[in-house]
């Protein structure tokens, strides 16, 4: 299956962060990595009333796999948690935030997992990286990914010259 993963950090080094989370994505014998975008910088999103953070070093991945969509999520949380990931509050900062944005072009709704992802059509620092990488696809139940970041502002957010 191909599926489009998002990566993104703003703790501890967010660029060696991700190129960390690549290289460790390259030695899972399940994952098969495909083409990475560019790396992107985007401004925190917070909560209402939440102190401020550090800017984000996002980037989007293709990767191929056959592990099912739940087994992926599991391999994904397994490399954030070796990388120091920490779960507290919501939209906090973190060290690693690997997301599944797309699993084929299949719907998934579970307790777990809502494929595709959720809030990928208002994000940026997700619908740029992605159109890079990915060009003219459909998302499923959403349309045009050329549209979609045709129409999203850049707002903060910035490509960093190619890794
Ligand atoms: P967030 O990425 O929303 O800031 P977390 O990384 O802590 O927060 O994820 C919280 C939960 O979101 C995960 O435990 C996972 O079960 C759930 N989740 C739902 N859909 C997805 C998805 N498409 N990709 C990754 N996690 C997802
Ligand atoms: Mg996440």
């Amino acid at each position: 299956m191909k599926c489009y993963i998002g990566l993104g950090s703003n703790l501890a080094e967010p660029l060696i962060q991700l190129q960390t989370a690549l290289q460790q994505i390259e030695k899972e014998p399940e994952l098969q990595l495909g083409k990475v975008s560019s790396f992107y910088q985007s401004k925190a999103l917070i909560l209402p009333d939440a102190p401020p953070q550090n800017d984000y070093i996002n980037a989007v991945a293709l990767l191929e796999t056959d592990l099912s969509a739940a087994l992926l999520l599991q391999k994904l949380h397994k490399i954030e948690a070796s990388q120091g990931r920490e779960r507290n509050e919501k939209w906090g900062a973190r060290t690693l935030d690997l997301d599944i944005l797309l699993y084929g072009d299949l719907h998934i709704q579970t307790k777990i997992l809502t494929i595709p992802h959720a809030q990928m059509q208002y994000r940026n620092f997700v619908l740029h990286p992605l159109f890079e990488i990915a060009g003219a696809i459909d998302i499923p139940g959403l349309g045009s990914l050329s549209e979609m970041a045709q129409k999203i502002a850049w707002d903060g957010l910035k490509k960093l010259t190619k890794h």
